[in-house]
């Protein structure tokens, strides 16, 4: 794992050429049709924790930022345990355009947006990845079930597409805090789950 100090410009340089190609290639044209706006993502490109959500909502989709509605309201809450803000992190999803009605995103939906998600991921190359429900966590773990594998962390190995090198990623599979919002079981499994987080990084570290 690199230690080297991250150039936060050049990441966001890298960032924002991603999002480009997403619009330039027409990822996902139905929903582009009926969404408002592209969520790339927010926060700290240099972050060392970057947090994957499945698609935008509503408010996201009006706002043009990924978890900013009552899920978003837990997950900086939780974050706040922790000692961290949303400018701390980064915080994306797999799929970057709201499904309409909010519905699940479509297997081929989050197909066409993984090698954008991926190349993110090379550019920023976080020490930890938190995904947040099964969607995200199965883009990483596909053969694996969140209700029995939420918290433990798993070393994945990506092979970048920039280079021939691999990146060494630790994944961190949380339940999502749409879920978790309104099921007081599911909410504070999550919550001892998320304050678990410090020491995980710092065992990465
Ligand atoms: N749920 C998600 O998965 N992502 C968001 O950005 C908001 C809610």
């Amino acid at each position: 794992m690199s230690t080297a100090k991250k150039d936060p410009q050049a990441i966001q340089k890298q960032l924002d050429a991603i999002k480009e190609a997403i619009l330039k290639a027409k990822v996902t044209p139905e929903l582009a049709a009926t969404a408002t706006q592209l969520v790339f993502g927010d926060g700290n490109p240099a972050a060392d924790i970057v947090f994957i959500g499945e698609a935008p909502g509503k408010n996201e989709d009006l706002q043009g930022k990924p978890f900013v509605g009552a899920a978003g309201k837990f997950l900086n809450e939780m974050l706040q345990t922790i000692g961290l803000e949303r400018k701390d992190v980064y915080i994306t999803n797999i799929v970057k355009y709201r499904p309409p009605n909010n519905r699940d995103p479509l297997p081929e939906e989050k197909k066409a947006f993984l090698p954008y998600l991926q190349a993110q991921l090379e550019a920023m190359q976080p020490k930890l990845v938190v995904t947040l429900g099964r969607h995200s966590m199965n883009c990483f773990l596909p053969d694996l079930q969140i209700s029995k594998i939420h918290g433990e962390p798993k070393r994945i190995r990506i092979s970048m597409k920039k280079s021939d090198e691999v990146l060494t990623i630790v994944i961190l599979p949380l339940f999502h805090p749409a879920a978790a919002l309104y099921n007081g079981g599911m909410r504070q499994t999550l919550i001892d789950d998320f304050v678990a987080i410090p020491d995980i990084l710092q065992k990465i570290n």
